[in-house]
């Protein structure tokens, strides 16, 4: 239930005030050239496209260029005057993805320089990055069109020179709706084992305002523990949804080494391992969809905003991150299914706030006493101070409530119970007796491929 809305009392951060989020979403959508020429220019202009490619690569590296100005300056003009009948937005995406690719590795390379002696013997620097096979053609959003002609949908790509190729879009209805409402962006062409797919994107804004209910998450390898605000119920709810992406990795980690002790050295071992890391990505993928789908439809419901913890110590230094996240995240796809959460609540208007992550997990909500003893087992939390005692998993979720600064966890005559500052009411917290499972078998996959991204500009 939202609260008055009063516009005039309102400060940064309030119910009721709002913002605008950008949100990317990639179809994939198969290709069909509508005539045996389209195909072959198709082909030519991949393989002119791979040859740029290399060669911006080569220039970029060769020049220790780190800047798109520069990499403009030194790949522009010449790829032009070697390859003058392609559209000159290619050129363009061609040292951009070249100077991307180097300044992945220089990255790589600098950490891996960071390394401990000791460390660095058995660890073998990255390797130079190399255009190999590349299947991709990146379509500046000024070379392609897509509209529709009878009940077809057809993609028109501009080559250069006034040549245009056109192919028939196939499962057009599932993108459609995206691309109504938002804007077209660069997209790229896959040219991938005779199939041919664009892979299309589309930005758009959404308005994002705060609510006062929350949902507090706290996401783990077999669980996200979660904890539901009602303000307009006076209610707190503790409940837990169980997933099977850890089983899944771990599955697919098994069937990969059992391959590769049968077939190495053989050919076609190489195919077979790609093809058990698609359908093993392809199934996590599913899990995150569909926990993060539910999780969000939950909350639009009841207008509710998402609050989890801040995971951008995940992008700094290994040294200052903990050996705890480090297990963590080599074990659950963390930035995936932050990624897909936060998109899905703010493609729902609903906002995500973050709060940090220190020792959650071992510090006691009643007194704050944080130490690691206070965790006895996977399942009891005893805190060795003050001697609360609680189900472990959702100690987490308590803390993350109180880092939120708007209100505390208290004890009331024994009863586990929240005071909500604001609203200046204690609500007491219910622990559901059930868990939510998502898992398989129910899966129905749709035959377009959604990715979706937040931009953070
Ligand atoms: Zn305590």
């Amino acid at each position: 239930m939202p609260l008055t809305n009063n516009h005039d009392t309102q400060t940064p951060g309030a119910p009721g005030t709002s913002r605008i989020e950008k949100i990317e979403k990639t179809a994939k959508l198969k290709l069909i050239p509508l005539t045996k020429r389209d195909k072959r220019e198709l082909i030519s202009l991949l393989k002119d496209y791979t040859e740029m490619l290399r060669e911006a690569l080569e220039i970029v590296m060769k020049k220790d260029i780190r800047s798109r100005k520069k990499a403009h300056e030194a790949c522009y003009e010449y790829l032009r005057r070697r390859y003058p009948h392609l559209h000159s937005k290619y050129v363009q995406e061609a040292y951009k993805r070249a100077l991307a690719m180097y300044k992945s590795y220089r990255k790589l390379l600098r950490k891996w320089q960071k390394l401990p002696k000791r460390q660095k013997r058995r660890i073998s620097p990255p390797s130079p990055p190399s255009i190999g096979e590349n299947k991709v053609i990146e379509l500046h959003v000024d070379t392609y069109r897509l509209k529709k002609l009878h009940q077809f949908s057809l993609l028109r790509v501009s080559k250069g020179s006034g040549d245009y190729m056109t192919f028939l879009v196939m499962e057009y209805e599932h993108a459609e709706e995206m691309i109504k409402e938002g804007e077209l962006k660069n997209s790229r062409i896959l040219v991938d084992d005779g199939g041919i797919y664009l892979l299309l994107t589309v930005r758009k804004e959404v308005e994002v305002s705060r609510h006062a209910n929350k949902l507090i998450i706290d996401i783990n390898e077999d669980t996200v523990d979660c904890l539901l605000i009602d303000r307009g119920a006076g209610k707190a709810l503790l409940f837990t949804v169980r997933h099977d992406i850890r089983g899944i990795r771990m599955n697919y980690r098994r069937i990969r080494k059992g391959i590769q002790m049968k077939t190495r050295g053989k050919r076609g071992s190489n195919v077979l391992l790609a093809r058990y890391g698609g359908r093993e990505r392809k199934r996590v993928e599913d899990r995150l969809k569909k926990v993060t789908t539910m999780l969000a439809e939950l909350c639009a419901e009841f207008g509710t905003d998402l609050v989890r913890e801040d995971l951008r110590d995940l992008k700094s230094n290994s040294k200052r991150r903990s050996r705890q996240l480090n297990y963590r995240l080599a074990t659950f796809p963390y930035r995936k299914f932050i990624g897909y959460v936060d998109y899905k609540f703010y493609e729902r208007g609903l906002d995500v706030i973050t709060v940090d992550p220190e020792e959650t997990s071992i510090t006691c909500p009643i007194c704050g006493y944080a130490d690691s003893e206070n965790r006895v087992n996977k399942e009891v939390f005893r805190c060795r101070r003050c001697g609360f005692t609680f189900n472990a998993q959702y100690v987490a979720c308590l803390n993350i409530f109180s880092r939120l600064d708007e209100g505390e966890v208290v004890l009331r005559g024994g009863r586990l119970c929240l005071i909500l500052r604001e609203a200046g009411f204690v609500v007491p917290v219910d622990v559901a007796p059930h868990e939510v499972r998502i898992s398989d078998d129910a899966l129905r996959e749709k035959p377009v491929r959604i990715m979706t991204k937040v931009i953070k500009v």
